[in-house]
């Protein structure tokens, strides 16, 4: 089984992608959106009139390890450079509805991005706004796509470093070969071994003398169980033994009867145990 953000997600020969900043006001929001550019694999900060970087201030206090590349290897441009080089997706709280209205109007949610750049080989530029004024209409008539990140009617204006992180979050199936997950968190026990506990359960259910109209129902129920849980080999061998023992005993051949100190068999190579 592999989750959302396995190396699975990731897409081949992804565009290059830059993240800009247009006129950031507080260094620490410029510190914040190079630190989540570190953890989701970006490298190339590109600033528009930023606001000054002190490396004793709050911009490198806030960039974690991002203090020691991104940070000091940003590069400072014209927003004309930024729109005529790049591919350039602007992020803006408030698009507009208004398809008669292009200034604002279509802008895609951050979840369908990803997959919205897959398709572009050239150079692209994430580009985010100002904290109190955003991207103004001018800029967004530059730019070439807009993307929002869906949040409150009433007030969908994140914070500038926290819309960054959450759109390269969303944007990471393109920048990160792998993540400090492991590729498959939850081996499936093999379908043999699903059945064998599917017959030793049968046998069970007789063996305590469940009664017989109930049985066909039982045992329909734990193969749902079983088809939602998934079980690992681990589980499935350790409920076996579990269910073998109970046949064991019920019809009083079980060596061990009398106590209770005697663990079930486990018949996988992989799990020697003990529970
Ligand atoms: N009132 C401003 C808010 C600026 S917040 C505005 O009208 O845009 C600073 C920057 O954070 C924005 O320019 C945008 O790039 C980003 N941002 C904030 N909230 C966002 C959202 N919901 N979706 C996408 N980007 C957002």
């Amino acid at each position: 089984m592999t989750g959302g953000d396995r190396p699975t997600d990731t897409v081949e020969n992804p565009p290059e992608l830059a993240v800009a900043v247009v006129e950031a006001e507080t260094p620490g929001n410029v510190g914040t959106i190079a630190r989540a550019m570190k953890n989701f694999g970006l490298s190339d900060l590109l600033l528009v009139t930023p606001p000054e970087l002190d490396p004793d201030g709050e911009a490198y206090g806030f960039a974690g390890q991002a203090r020691e590349d991104i940070l000091p290897n940003a590069t400072e441009l014209t927003f004309e450079e930024l729109a005529n080089n790049y591919y350039t997706v602007a992020c803006t709280a408030v698009p507009n509805e208004d398809p008669t209205n292009h200034i604002r109007y279509p802008a895609m949610e951050v979840g369908d991005l990803r997959d919205h750049l897959a398709g572009v080989t050239e150079p692209t530029a994430i580009v985010f706004g100002r904290e109190r004024v955003g991207l103004t209409n001018d800029e967004l008539t530059h730019l070439d796509a807009l993307c929002s990140i869906p949040a409150s009617e009433s007030y969908p204006s994140l914070n500038l470093g926290q819309a960054a992180t959450i759109t390269l979050y969303e944007l990471r199936g393109l920048s990160l070969d792998s993540t400090q997950h492991p590729d498959e968190l939850h081996r499936r026990a093999p379908k043999p071994e699903v059945e064998r506990l599917h017959d030793q359960f049968a046998e069970y259910v007789t063996a305590v003398g469940h009664p017989e109209p109930k049985r066909e129902k039982a045992t329909r129920m734990f193969r749902r169980l079983l088809g939602r849980a998934q079980p690992t080999p681990r589980e499935t061998s350790t409920l076996h033994g579990l269910f073998r023992r109970g046949v064991q005993w019920a019809d009083g051949s079980h060596p061990g009867r009398a106590s209770t100190d005697d663990e079930p068999q486990d018949n996988s190579p992989t799990d020697k145990r003990t529970e």
